[in-house]
Order: structure tokens, then C-alpha cells, then sequence
């Protein structure tokens, strides 16, 4: 069905019911939990045919259970989240009551990338059709199994009027950016954010952009090698790099980088002992994206920069059937150390989005901070370390999306935790309340008591208001 009559549809259907009973919207979520349940492993096969190599398990855990996950949390909040907050009124509007009604705003558009794709698309419009609005998609053309699995399994649990799924490419996407949401939740990068929030501007349509950006990992004096680097090595290679929270740079005190260098290439090793036809490390999502980083890497060494591979030569397959994987095999790029950038290098310019990791040396804490200020906000923020004077430092004077202390990545699982960025890497936030708040509308109600008084202060203004005024501004 055309882009615009399933958009019309949606719009006449969501003015038509304005309320929508909390057992409608539960139902709904019920229904895309069948849905998942039953076609989980369809989505997953789908996954691993876009990537080529993309282990079920990664999608497992990082697409499917992240939205499950979601759906139960969602699903046992729903009723609180939902119903009317009561708010104490002020002495001076008393006996009067008030509240705060949360509605559906209506028709939500959700444009998702291709990284994380059943995730970063169902997983708003969880959150989106728990609030109770009907649900709009466009999944990234560069998933088209998965986009085309979604919108067969969507069509197959949904009426179009309530969810639906618009496959295509960029053409399409623009498109879509241009159709007047009452609210459009954008994942994607940063330049194509701002040309999303131009277009929803038309219309005044509110957005939620989740953006990327280069998201820095922080080490302290005080850190155990051994044990950072392999969870760096681990949140740096989930999906190869192409994770929008995975670290992008990692900056170290001066005279740490031989055992960093060494931690790592030991931490890499180990999670992965063959990176061609290993089933566990994930392709590089196209030969245009490889194309890129293998650029940005030559750029970085023609600049005099010194490129360290944890793999020396491309070890044959440990299981799985690599055959199969035709050219994909050739799309697994080895995960690399960078020493020596600098700001003129592609690599410290662009978020990286795959397995290259810059190391920088500073001398002094104060150098980082003042450095990720006079950078583009981030999107996450690692720090490594038992300096808790340090640490409070580094979270009190910059500004991220999300912070994870001694670990990364896994703020994004935290169910309570609202996730987004900030500036560049994005504004507004999703998951938790604070994702069904975005998709809601807060609508102030004061109810005024027949007993109310504020007529005493209308005019004609005389001695009657005089008195009435100088008894507020006493008393109130
Ligand atoms: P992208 O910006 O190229 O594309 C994202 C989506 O936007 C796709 O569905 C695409 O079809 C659509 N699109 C393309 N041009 C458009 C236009 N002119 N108007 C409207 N829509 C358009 O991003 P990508 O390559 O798919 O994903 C990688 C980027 O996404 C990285 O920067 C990464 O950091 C970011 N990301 C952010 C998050 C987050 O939660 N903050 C999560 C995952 C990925």
C-alpha cells in the first residue's frame, strides 16, 4: 500500500479514537510478543542473510532480547505509566483540583539504521504503541531481509491502521521524513539527523533523534590492564564496531600504551582466536562501508600514524560452515589499534563504526575533560578506574548521552535507565518512563471548585481587590 494511504489511514484512525483503554494498548503489545515468540528465528535467520556473517546468538541477545526485555518491562508498568498524575494544587487555586492526562499523540514515524535492525526498530515501537499511538515504520534498505521480515510478520499481527512497515530506500526515507507524524523518532547518523529534523520541521512535527558520534573510553591511572582491555575489547567488537555506543577512542595516561597495546591484542585473541570465517565476529555490513575504514586507515598511515593488528594473518574457520558465507568471509575486517592520530585524520574526524580503535596518551585528567568539551557532545562515555574523586570529576564537568563506569555498553540494557543522546549525538531520549513519556502527550487539567474565590479578583478593580491582593501577597 502507498506511502501516503497508509499514513492517511493512521491519521484518520487515530482522531477517531483519541482514547485508547489501556486494554487496547496491552493487547497490542501482546500480540508483537506473539510475534516474536513465534518468528524469532526467522528474524534471526534474516539478520545473519543482511550481514552475511552475524552470529543468531549476537541477535539473540543484542536484537531480540533487548526487545522481550523491553515488552515485559513495558507490559508491568503499563497501567501506572498510563493513568492520570495527580498534582497538589497551590493554596491560592484551592478547593480547585488538577491532573495531568497522558494521551496518544497520534501517528508516530519511526526510522530506523541497519546495525541493531529488529532492535532499533520494534523496540520504539514498543514503547510508541504502548502510549497508545498507531506506528508508522521504515527499516533500513540496507537490511532488506530483515525489513522485508518485518513487514510480513507486522502485516500478519497488525491492521495497517494500528502498525505498519514501509520498506524502500533513501528515496522512500525522505519521503517518509516529510509525512506529518505527531512525533518522528529518527536512529540513524548525525547528517542525516539534521536533514530528518529540517523536514519534521515543516510541519512542527517533535522529533527524538538518536544519532551517533565518537563516544570516548577513559583510563585512569588506577586501572587493572588485563581486565579493561577485555572489556573494551568486548563492548569495541560486539557487531564489529558497528555499535553507536561501542568506544570509539581510547584515551590513556602517557607511558601506558605498550601494556595496553598488549592487554588488548591478548583480550582480542581470546574472545576471538580466528577473525576470516570466525562465525562469532560479525561482517562489515557492506563493501562500501568496508571500503571506508580501510580508507580511513590508510589516510591515518599516510598521516604517520602506526596501525597495530590483533591478528596478524587471517586464521582459517574454527566452526561453522564459511563456505556458504561467500564474499561476506572477505567483509570481516581484523580489529585494529591506531597510535599516533591526529584532529586531521578521518579517523578522529568521523565516528569510526567498526573494529579500529584509536589510542590517545594524555598527561593530565584536566587535558581529557577540557578535550571532550571542545568536542561534539558524545553519545556514550567510558571511564575505567577506582579514583572515585576522578571519576566524580569526569561525570560532573562533561556532558554525554550515557555513562557506563567500569564497564561499557551495558547502560543500554538497564531497564530504568533513559537512553539518548545529547547536541550531536541526539536530543530526547527513549526506554524506561521517560520513552513513553516522549510518545505521550501531558495534558494539564485544573478543574475549578464551585467554592473557588477567584472571582474576587475581577474587576471593576476597587478596595474589595486591594484587600484580596494584600492578603495573597502575605499569605501565598
Ligand atoms: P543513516 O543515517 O545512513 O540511515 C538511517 C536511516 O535513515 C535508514 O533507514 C535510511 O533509510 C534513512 N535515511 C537515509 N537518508 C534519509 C533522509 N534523507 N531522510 C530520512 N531518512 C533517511 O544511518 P545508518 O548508516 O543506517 O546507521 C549508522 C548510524 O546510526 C551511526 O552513526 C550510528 O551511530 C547511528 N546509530 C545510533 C543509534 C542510537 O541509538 N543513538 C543506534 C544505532 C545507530
Amino acid at each position: 500500500m502507498d506511502l501516503h494511504r497508509i499514513f492517511d489511514l493512521q491519521y484518520q484512525a487515530s482522531r477517531a479514537q483519541v482514547d485508547v483503554p489501556i486494554l487496547v494498548r496491552r493487547e497490542r503489545l501482546l500480540r508483537l510478543q506473539k510475534m516474536l515468540v513465534e518468528s524469532g528465528a526467522e528474524l534471526s535467520a534474516a539478520v545473519q542473510a543482511d550481514f552475511g556473517v552475524r552470529s543468531e546468538r549476537w541477535t539473540e541477545m543484542l536484537d531480540l532480547m533487548l526487545v522481550r526485555n523491553m515488552l515485559k518491562h513495558t507490559l508491568k508498568h503499563l497501567g501506572v505509566w498510563s493513568r492520570r498524575q495527580r498534582v497538589r494544587t497551590p493554596l491560592m487555586l484551592q478547593p480547585g483540583k488538577a491532573w495531568v492526562e497522558r494521551q496518544p499523540l497520534g501517528v508516530v514515524g519511526i526510522i530506523a539504521p541497519w546495525n541493531y535492525p529488529v532492535q532499533l526498530s520494534l523496540a520504539p515501537a514498543i514503547t510508541a504503541l504502548a502510549a497508545g499511538n498507531r506506528v508508522m515504520l521504515k527499516p533500513s534498505e540496507l537490511t532488506p531481509h530483515t525489513s522485508a521480515k518485518m513487514a510480513e510478520l507486522v502485516a500478519r499481527f497488525f491492521a495497517p491502521d494500528e502498525f505498519c512497515v514501509i520498506q524502500g530506500d533513501t528515496g522512500v526515507a525522505t519521503q517518509f521524513s516529510g509525512l506529518q507524524f505527531d512525533h518522528l523518532l529518527f536512529t540513524g547518523s548525525t547528517a542525516v539527523g539534521r536533514r530528518v529534523a529540517q523536514a519534521a520541521a515543516v510541519h512542527l512535527t517533535p522529533t527524538t533523534l538518536e544519532l551517533g558520534g565518537k563516544s570516548p573510553c577513559i583510563l585512569s591511572q588506577s586501572c587493572d590492564m588485563q581486565e579493561v582491555a577485555l572489556k573494551i575489547a568486548y563492548g569495541k567488537l560486539v557487531n564489529a564496531g558497528q555499535t553507536c555506543i561501542a568506544p570509539d577512542y581510547v584515551l590513556l595516561p602517557r607511558g601506558q600504551e605498550q601494556a595496553f597495546a598488549e592487554a588488548f591484542r591478548a583480550a582480542v585473541q581470546k574472545l576471538y582466536p580466528s577473525i576470516s570465517g570466525n562465525p562469532d565476529y560479525t561482517a562489515i555490513i557492506s563493501k562500501r562501508h568496508l571500503a571506508r575504514l580501510k580508507q580511513m586507515l590508510r589516510q591515518a598511515q599516510s598521516l604517520g600514524a602506526q596501525v597495530h593488528w590483533m591478528h596478524e594473518a587471517a586464521a582459517p574457520a574454527a566452526e561453522g560452515d564459511a563456505t556458504s558465507w561467500g564474499e561476506a568471509v572477505e567483509r570481516q575486517l581484523a580489529p585494529a589499534l591506531v597510535f599516533g592520530t591526529t584532529g586531521q585524520m578521518q579517523l578522529m574526524q568521523e565516528e569510526i563504526f567498526g573494529p579500529i580503535l584509536p589510542v590517545i596518551s594524555y598527561e593530565h585528567i584536566e587535558d581529557v575533560i577540557n578535550a571532550i568539551n571542545a568536542s561534539p557532545r558524545p553519545l556514550a562515555l567510558y571511564w575505567f578506574g577506582n579514583n572515585e574523586t576522578e571519576r566524580d570529576a569526569v561525570l560532573a564537568r562533561t556532558v554525554s548521552g550515557g555513562v557506563c563506569v567500569n564497564d561499557t555498553l551495558l547502560h543500554v540494557a538497564h531497564d530504568n535507565l533513559p537512553f539518548g543522546g545529547v547536541g550531536d549525538s541526539g536530543w530526547g531520549a527513549y526506554h524506561s518512563e521517560q520513552g513513553f513519556l516522549r510518545f505521550t502527550h501531558q495534558k494539564a487539567v485544573f478543574v475549578q471548585s464551585r467554592w473557588a474565590a477567584t472571582s474576587l479578583l475581577y474587576p471593576p478593580f476597587g478596595e474589595k481587590f486591594d484587600r484580596v491582593m494584600d492578603f495573597m501577597r502575605r499569605w501565598f
